[in-house]
Formats: C-alpha cells, sequence, structure tokens
C-alpha cells in the first residue's frame, strides 16, 4: 500500500493523500514526515517531524507509538509545532489512560528558525509554512568545512601541521539537503527561499485542474498546480517531490495530467508520490 520512490540520494517510502492521511520515511535522514497512518514498516524512524495538528498528519501517532512499544524501540524523539505542543501532550496523556499504558517519546517543540542537531553530520531547522492552523515545514543540512581563503594556498603539509596544533582553519558552509514542506500556501518560496534550492523538495500539490480554482485551494492552505507552474522556473531542486494529491484525481490522472502540464525540463525532475497504477491505497 505504500509508493517508495528515489530522490537525489534519498529513498522516501510511505503514502500521502490530502485529508486522509499523510506519512513519509526518509530512511537515510532515519526521518519520518508526519503521523497520518501507522504501519509497521514506518515505525522505525528515531525522529518524527509532525507538520501540524490536522489528523491526517498527526492522528496516528498514538498508533504509531504503540509499534514501538510493542516492538521494544528506543522512545522517539517527536518535533512539532510548539502551538500544539501542550495539546498534543494532554492528548497523549489521555490516551495513556485509556490505554493504561504510558507513551515513551520526547516532544520537541519548535518555532520557526529553531535548530536541532540530529547526528554529528545532520541537522534540521524549522521554517513557517501557511495553512490554517500553526504549522511547520522542516529542512536538512548539513555543515561542510572549508578551508578560509588565507590558508588556501599552503602545501598540504603545512594545512596538516597547523591542524594539529588546533589552529582556525575551516569556515563552515551549510549545505541544504532536503526539506519537507506540506500543507501550505506555495507562498512559503518566498519566506523561505533556499526551499528552491535545496538538494531535494517534498511538496505538497493538492490540486490539479480546473476541477477545484486557485481560491478555493488557497483558502484552504493548500498549493494548487497551476499556482506551481507559474513558478516553474523557480525550482533549482535535483529532485522535487510531489505529494498530498486530493483523492478526487485517481493514482493514474496524477501521474497524466503532471506529465502533460509539466514543461519537460520539471517533469524530468518530479517525482510523484502516488502509485502508478490501481486505486488509492486504504
Ligand atoms: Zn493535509
Ligand atoms: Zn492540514
Amino acid at each position: 500500500m505504500l509508493t517508495t520512490l528515489t530522490a537525489g540520494p534519498y529513498t522516501i517510502r510511505g503514502v500521502s493523500i490530502a485529508g486522509v492521511h499523510t506519512s513519509l520515511l526518509v530512511r537515510e535522514l532515519g526521518c519520518l514526515f508526519d503521523a497520518g497512518i501507522a504501519v509497521r514498516s514506518l515505525a522505525g524512524a528515531e525522529n518524527i517531524f509532525l507538520s501540524h495538528g490536522h489528523a491526517d498528519h498527526s492522528g496516528a501517532l498514538v498508533a504509531l507509538l504503540g509499534i514501538r512499544g510493542l516492538m521494544r524501540m528506543t522512545p522517539p524523539r517527536v518535533y512539532l509545532p510548539a502551538e500544539i505542543a501542550e495539546p498534543v501532550q494532554a492528548a497523549l496523556d489521555i490516551f495513556a489512560r485509556v490505554q493504561r499504558y504510558e507513551f515513551k517519546l520526547t516532544l520537541v517543540p519548535m518555532l520557526p528558525g529553531d535548530e536541532q542537531i540530529l547526528r554529528p553530520d545532520l541537522s534540521v531547522r524549522a521554517f513557517r509554512t501557511q495553512h490554517t492552523g500553526p504549522s511547520l515545514g522542516y529542512q536538512f543540512f548539513t555543515r561542510v568545512p572549508k578551508l578560509k581563503p588565507m590558508f588556501r594556498d599552503l602545501p598540504g603539509r603545512e594545512i596538516g601541521a597547523r591542524r594539529q596544533r588546533g589552529d582556525d582553519l575551516f569556515d563552515f558552509e551549510e549545505r541544504n539537503l532536503l526539506a519537507y514542506a506540506t500543507d501550505t500556501l506555495l507562498d512559503v518560496l518566498e519566506a523561505t527561499p533556499s526551499l528552491a534550492t535545496t538538494r531535494v523538495l517534498i511538496l505538497e500539490c493538492s490540486f490539479l485542474d480546473g476541477r477545484k480554482d486557485i481560491a478555493a485551494s488557497r483558502a484552504g492552505g493548500h498549493v494548487h498546480l497551476d499556482e506551481l507552474l507559474q513558478k516553474a522556473t523557480y525550482f533549482e531542486n535535483e529532485a522535487l517531490v510531489l505529494m498530498h494529491f486530493s483523492q478526487m484525481y485517481s493514482p493514474a490522472e496524477v501521474h497524466g495530467i503532471l506529465e502533460q502540464r509539466c514543461p519537460p525540463d520539471l517533469w524530468r525532475r518530479i517525482r510523484v508520490l502516488a502509485p502508478t497504477r490501481g486505486a488509492w491505497p486504504g
């Protein structure tokens, strides 16, 4: 029932249907984006990122935590918009009373601009998305050491010696690896311009044609393909993963409409998170 695709160096596995459920696992990052569905193959990520509190993105959190408990996995860290941290904790407390068993996890409330180090080579920064309630996107980056210009002409041995001495030889350059933005207006591209140059961008595209017009799409806090195409030249990403399609389109229609409407240079880089045939799962 899950779709698996490759985007740049990442394997993305999951399901995403607007208003129904969204959960995507990026194996190489050990991260799960949203908890809209609880299945065993998505439960292994130690870091869970909630975009917002709508049930199709957060409603399966307790079931996911239950699976992790059953499999005796370490308690996950759940990153979420700070505005919903208290009610999510309260909901978990209530559900612990319902099932008479405590949930083990660490909630990490995030505000736009907040950063967290996930691994020595991986950090995440939250950015504001524009939806009908408090919502966040997440941008993953690494810091790459670059020799300071004043040392660039030195022979390797000299650099090695200075390094051993503990000299401050490096500047650190940020590389944006992957970003996740769902349940948002496309205005997020102006608010966080580095999304367009992040290596892999996972972006919602709920509506694809005139069955829903741009105004109605914007009123719900969602991206319409018409708007995305107006900005087609904006995207410099190696891969643009589109997801969170409305169930008003069949999976085959999603692929067909995107292939037909996207200019070739963009289509070549688009990955579609929808089954290639058959009906939507579930
Ligand atoms: Zn949604
Ligand atoms: Zn939503």
